[in-house]
């Protein structure tokens, strides 16, 4: 995910790790002998392998390579359909020529999918980006949050629907590369698809779904973009909670493009993005997979699957528009959400803890009472819209 500023601090750990294989025990579309719900045990393993050392942070050769072919095997592994021309699990995205006249590879998007049945050539794309920042030195950056707990999500919610009946659409499953390079990668896929733009009906992307906002008391999952096509805030509110997990919609503009769903709503592609914030350790070598959440990931996992499955069984598929409709649901969420930095303030404090700088703690104030003055009219509009995303902006700017 794409980052407001940036904060470098030192860390090392040394434990080499190798690629863990017997983690399906279910043959591919045959029956499956493991129960329906994703699990934490399901969703370590890989976390735990992407975010090791031996990867190096997926910025680059040999470790990006590692995390591609880890990546490819298992798609393969529970049976998904090479997605790109050629019959190849890769989509290799080229960079510039090198002496030689060659060109030399950038990058490789990642991607299998299963057919349909009677609306075989409709699509639903789940994706997961899987590179990440790298090393300098010694240090690396393991990006377990960001983004091998997608990815994890990505790889057991297939594996769900490959041991299962095909549903109505077809399913691509995808992980992008160089998201972290500009979404080179979902660039260069939107520019290369493996069929007509107009065959996808639905884009899904998680990035950063293990851990908390700002490390905020919050079980709480984001889902963004709901609001920008027709059918698709009733799908989210159809698609029952997995319990301990709280589902808060908010509007993508008030974050903006930070992920991979951006070259898709360029071409008004119908797209959901799910997130639980940024935190303190987010794109520093602290990312570690130690403080995962595992069993939040996977509570994630089965609400994405569940709302993939209803995507790809729906009658009918969403319909995007450029009159979003907002409602006053953000407003309490982001409201609840300068409670939450208050209370921990004063706790802070009253412990003499580090917390809020004054200017921080000013800027928080003043947009809770801003908030709580239209959660008393109890209405948004139009007008207001502005004034909220200037809010929300300042917000994760000023506090994670
Ligand atoms: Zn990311």
């Amino acid at each position: 995910m794409k980052r407001y500023f940036v904060v470098w601090p030192l860390l090392l750990c040394c434990r080499q790790a190798t690629a863990p294989d017997n983690l399906f025990s279910a043959e591919p579309g045959g029956t499956n002998s493991r129960p329906a719900e994703i699990t934490p045990a399901d969703v370590r393993p890989h976390i735990e392998y992407l975010a090791s050392r031996a990867l190096q942070g997926r910025g680059a050769r040999p470790g990006k390579l590692l995390a591609a072919e880890y990546i490819r095997n298992k798609f393969e592994q529970i049976g998904l359909r090479p997605l790109f021309f050629g019959g190849g699990f890769y989509q290799s995205i080229p960079g510039p020529r090198v002496k030689s006249g060659e060109m030399e590879e950038l990058g490789r998007n990642v991607g299998g999918w299963l057919p349909g049945s009677d609306l075989q050539q409709e699509f639903i794309i789940l994706s997961a980006h899987y590179d990440h920042l790298g090393a300098e030195g010694n240090i690396y950056y393991p990006g377990a949050d960001d983004n091998a707990s997608s990815v994890a999500m990505l790889l057991e919610v297939a594996r769900q629907f490959a041991a299962g009946k095909p549903p109505r659409r077809s399913l691509a499953f995808v992980s992008f590369d160089l998201e972290e390079r500009l979404l080179w990668g979902s660039r260069w896929f939107v520019a290369h698809p493996p069929w007509p733009l107009p065959q996808v009906k639905l884009f899904i992307t998680a990035d950063l779904i293990g851990r908390s906002l700002g490390n905020l008391p919050l079980s709480t999952i984001f889902v963004m973009g709901s609001e920008q096509a027709l059918g698709l805030k009733d799908l989210i509110e159809r698609t029952p909670a997995p319990p301990g997990l709280h589902v808060a919609r908010l509007g993508v503009d008030l974050v903006g493009t930070r992920s991979d769903y951006g070259p898709f709503r360029s071409e008004k592609i119908p797209f959901l993005f799910f997130s639980s914030g940024e935190h303190p350790d987010y794109h520093t070598p602290d990312d570690t997979a130690e403080r995962i959440d595992f069993p939040q990931v996977a509570r994630v996992s089965n609400l994405i699957r569940q709302v993939c499955a209803q995507a790809a069984d729906a009658d009918s598929t969403p319909r995007w528009t450029d009159a979003p409709e907002h409602e006053i649901d953000e407003v309490r969420t982001i409201h609840h959400i300068t409670e939450l930095l208050l209370a921990r303030d004063d706790a802070d404090k009253a412990a003499r803890r580090p917390g809020l700088s004054n200017l921080q703690r000013f800027t928080v104030s003043n947009i809770k009472t801003q908030l709580g003055r239209t959660l008393e009219r109890g209405t948004i509009t139009a007008a207001d819209r502005p004034s909220l995303v200037r809010s929300a902006q300042l917000l994760l700017l000023t506090a994670f």
